[in-house]
């Protein structure tokens, strides 16, 4: 007994009694299905990171390793159901856990948007130094100032700045952090300035 990979049924014969499709043409479109799925859930990781770059979270770094991870982790199970159905093998069960996590960078692209979009909460400024500079090229580029942590149990953030920003400050100036405390309380900087 095997499941139809179009619809899931259980089924003995080689053509579906449910859906009607046979063995082959399951596997189509099942493949096909998870093409357009997987094309969403791209859309979803590049909303996600112009999410974490428009509102800039001081915890950017952490979501974008957890982002990646579980990118990487959801293309690897993508691969593996794509495997299986070309084998004809049981699918239902990672199938459902791949279709489970293509919401998910929309769904934390859409919150780090609304954290910062709606947060109506007052800025305050910080005063600190920068400690060091970092920036990286390449499709999505970063670029962190890098300065003595005012909050507790944290001994330096690191903070993603503009082209314009990374310029203007060079190790060891003084530097004034406008940051706002997020609508769901992930805080992000609004903006950094010479004091
Ligand atoms: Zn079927």
């Amino acid at each position: 007994m095997t499941r139809c990979l179009n619809c899931g049924s259980e089924r003995d014969a080689d053509v579906c009694d449910y859906c009607g499709l046979n063995s082959a043409a399951a596997e189509f479109s099942l493949r096909k299905k998870l093409l357009n799925r997987t094309a969403i859930f791209l859309v979803g990781a590049i909303l996600f990171v112009a999410a974490t770059g428009m509102y800039a979270a001081l915890d950017s770094d952490e979501m974008l390793i957890f982002g990646g991870i579980l990118f990487f982790a959801a293309l690897a199970l993508a691969i593996v159901v794509e495997r299986r159905a070309v084998r004809h093998a049981e699918t239902e069960a990672l199938k459902r856990v791949y279709y489970g996590l293509i919401p998910v960078p929309w769904i934390l692209g859409a919150l780090l948007m609304a954290n910062g979009a709606l947060d109506a909460s007052a800025p305050h400024i910080e005063e600190t130094r920068v400690v060091s500079k970092f920036s990286m090229r390449g499709p999505v580029p970063s670029r962190r100032l890098i300065v003595r942590s005012w909050r507790e149990g944290h001994w330096v953030e690191r903070l993603p700045v503009t082209f314009a920003d990374f310029d203007r400050f060079n190790r060891g100036d003084a530097i004034e952090v406008k940051v706002k405390d997020g609508l769901t309380d992930i805080p992000w900087v609004e903006s950094v300035s010479h004091p």
